[in-house]
């Protein structure tokens, strides 16, 4: 009766392996536990957080041999759709289960019972002391009474209503408030959501019942809203999440950098009255821990997150808006390799979740899809009210020159200086960090390359160093040459953002200046300052890279300048011409979205390249057309799959002839081909040489599976990593 024998059931641990590990139930525990489940379990000396991976199992090994659950967390069990979401990506990106499972429970803390947090509650009339009931005394029970007894965090009580501690103890003191202590929760008032609605255009208004009829008709749909910067996308998703509040269920909003989540939360707030809660890297632990608990609980009811929101354990997710869904930074590139807007679009399917997609920019998987009925088709065709697109100007910097070492042409100075005369703002957009991107020796030609990469070293100027921006690698800029030992021959070649501030002070010697580049805004609160500051026009002139470019409304800035717009147009890339049409479409969007008219200076020199005339006439459909039919003869995506595999190893010899044995053994098919082994374009990286294979197969295949079958049967060897990835993004 005693001795019945312990249930023994899987569980998955956040860790590199593809297959949950058997664990017995604490003694106590008669009837198995539900699959999702989160509990503590040991491994490997230390104790992992996991989750229960299915029913109870029978096993041969001896019972001694199988450690037992530490403790079972009082939590919601993670939902079955989230689990079986997690399994599929793991498949479809070829990495192990458990390290996909670590994208979805990054903090064990958030399992426990949350710490207590003081708070108070309004007490009845009749205990209150006979004292004097001041103005601000007034508005906290105004306040208090919509809680109906409930009590409050102080924290959030002062912000409410906009009072100081000592107020609150005060009334305290005077018996008007109850002093207790309760778990952090979240309030949920979304019901007044219709806090400052702003009242949508036709086309708005259109856009949104359009969606409405689309998510009414069909469970997990899918539609591409596209419209032209400014046209006020952001306004349409929020009444579909207004739409999702109403249902009670969740939301979420993936962006694309973390710098535009501010002014998004601020406009969220006012909409409704609520701070959604936020997911991304530059969190504090106790955020982390308690925005988890928010998020898996159901209490979060709106998210706004980076690309690793996507895999948390939600409650209940109505709707997945993508901001900007076109951008490359969706697409993880370390570690665990996924692209978070496919993985959404597989979400939405097996889970019935509503999927939008954003973009003034579409890439050209999501058009493709639109044709091919697969999405839904919004658009919003042009800006809100009175803002109209910029005019596009082109430089043709064969013709209207810099001066020497310069890169800013006469014509682009003009209009800045006109800008200036008009207390305007320019944006001089050059994607290059730093302050030169290749030091150059004048007398022997030598290029100051990284010891650990196939890369040159850029000059950081402000910190007399050399920076290698693949591995981080860092040095001092020396004097000497070390090939042929002349002394201060070493000069800074091509510009950098930081250059460009020198050139831009000689054209406008007392404009306020500010660099904007992941160097010097990485710092949540500097950046934050900074965008204040530029929105308020505290600056005339901004100079800064890609991280400029995106979703920031700036209503001073009128004028554009595209330093360097041939830079991204040539190079191997598959998605070149795409992206490089992209961040240019989406810095000349910046210009002039208030009533204010923006003026785009493009400086080139191939002014009848297709990307930089399709930016001229505006015409977006005549160099989609044109990039399309182009994959199309290749037979590249979206017509096929995509998948690098990337062999490495510190070792140079030995990764070659791996490659080369792997080469001999690799699988044939007419229903796929398989291009190398050659040298990764970047052929060293961090000290490891990078041999790389890419395959290219029929989008209908499982390629998946023979590529595994194909690894699976090399010899293992230690030294050799072989990194898959599936759909690559950059081809580096
Ligand atoms: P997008 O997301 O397409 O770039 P936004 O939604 O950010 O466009 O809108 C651009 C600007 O126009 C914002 O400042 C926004 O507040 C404003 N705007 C958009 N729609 C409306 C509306 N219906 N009423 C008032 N302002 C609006
Ligand atoms: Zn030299
Ligand atoms: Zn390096």
């Amino acid at each position: 009766m005693h001795n019945k024998t312990p249930i023994i059931q899987p569980v998955l641990l956040p860790l590199p392996f593809e297959k949950a590990f058997d664990y017995r139930l604490p003694e106590g525990h008669n009837v198995p536990l539900e699959s999702g489940s989160y509990v503590l379990v040991p491994f490997g000396g230390r104790q992992v957080v996991g989750v229960v991976w299915g029913a109870p199992v029978e096993t041969s090994l001896a019972l001694n041999k199988i450690k037992p659950v530490i403790e079972v967390f009082d939590f919601p069990a993670m939902p079955e759709a989230h689990r079986t979401f997690l399994s599929w990506v793991a498949r479809y990106i070829m990495s192990p289960l458990g390290s996909v499972l670590k994208l979805s429970i990054s903090v064990r803390e958030a399992l426990e019972k949350p710490k207590k947090v003081s708070a108070f509650y309004l007490k009845k009339q009749d205990e209150w002391d006979d004292v004097q009931i001041t103005q601000q005394r007034e508005s906290v029970i105004e306040f208090m009474k919509s809680l109906q007894g409930r009590a409050m965090e102080a924290t959030e009580i002062r912000l409410k209503c906009d009072v100081s501690q000592a107020v609150l103890k005060g009334m305290q003191k005077a018996n008007i408030l109850g002093y207790t202590s309760i778990e952090p929760s979240l309030e949920k008032q979304y019901e007044k959501a219709d806090f400052a609605r702003v009242s949508l255009n036709e086309a708005q208004k259109k856009a949104v019942e359009q969606c409405r009829k689309i998510q009414d008709a069909e469970a997990g749909s899918i539609t591409l809203i596209d419209g032209v910067t400014g046209s006020g996308k952001t306004e349409v998703y929020f009444d579909l999440i207004e739409d999702c509040l109403n249902k009670n269920q969740q939301a979420l909003v993936l962006l694309p950098e973390i710098a535009l989540t501010q002014q998004i939360v601020q406009r969220f707030e006012k909409r409704f009255g609520q701070s959604p809660v936020l997911w991304h890297s530059n969190l504090t632990p106790a955020q982390r821990r308690d925005n988890w608990r928010f998020i898996a609980s159901g209490q979060a009811r709106v998210v706004i997150g980076a690309r690793s929101a996507l895999f948390l354990p939600y409650h209940d997710l109505g709707i997945v808006i993508i901001d900007e869904e076109h951008d490359p930074v969706y697409k993880q590139e370390e570690g665990v390799l996924y692209h978070a807007r496919d993985m959404a679009v597989v979400r939405s399917k097996m889970t019935g979740t509503h999927l939008i997609l954003a973009s003034a920019t579409p890439s050209l998987e999501t058009l493709d899809n639109v044709e091919l009925g697969k999405y839904h088709y919004v658009s919003l065709p042009s800006r809100y009210g009175e803002a109209v697109m910029p005019d596009i100007h082109l430089v043709d910097l064969r013709k209207d020159r810099p001066g020497k070492d310069e890169w800013i042409s006469p014509t682009l100075a003009n209009a800045m200086r006109e800008t200036f005369a008009r207390k305007e703002q320019s944006l001089i957009f050059l994607n290059r960090r730093g302050y030169a991107p290749l030091t150059l020796c004048g007398e022997c030609g030598h290029r100051i390359e990284c010891p650990n990469c196939t890369a040159w070293m850029t000059e950081h100027r402000r910190f007399h160093r050399l920076q290698c921006h693949h591995c981080g690698h860092l040095e001092p800029k020396p004097d000497i040459c070390s090939e042929c030992g002349s002394f201060d021959s070493l000069t800074a070649c091509g510009p950098g953002v930081e250059r460009m501030i020198e050139e831009v002070r000689s054209i406008l010697p007392v404009a306020k200046i500010v660099v904007f580049s992941s160097d010097n805004m990485s710092d949540p609160e500097v950046l934050k300052n900074t965008l204040t500051q530029i929105q308020k026009g505290k600056f005339d002139v901004l100079v800064g890279t890609q991280m400029l470019a995106k979703g920031h409304h700036f209503p001073l800035l009128t004028t554009v300048g595209i330093i360097d717009a041939d830079s991204g147009l040539s190079g191997g890339d598959l998605r070149a011409s795409e992206r490089s049409y992209q961040l240019l479409q989406q810095v000349s969007g910046r210009a002039g979205r208030d009533v204010k008219k923006g003026h785009v200076y493009i400086q080139t020199r191939q002014p009848d390249n297709k990307i930089i005339q399709a930016l001229l006439s505006g015409d977006r459909q005549d160099f989609i057309d044109a990039e399309m039919a182009e994959r199309e003869r290749a037979d590249m995506p979206p017509f096929t799959r995509l998948v690098s595999l990337i062999l490495s190893s510190e070792d140079e010899g030995r990764v070659i002839n791996y490659a080369k044995n792997m080469a001999m053994q690799a699988p044939t098919s007419d229903q796929f081909i398989i291009y190398g082994p050659a040298p990764a374009p970047l052929a060293k990286l961090r000290g490891r040489y990078r041999v790389r294979f890419l395959v290219k197969a029929a989008k209908t295949l499982n390629i998946q599976k023979t590529i595994r079958y194909w690894i699976d049967q090399m010899p293992k060897d230690k030294v050799i990593r072989i990194q898959v990835d599936v759909d690559p993004m950059s081809f580096l």
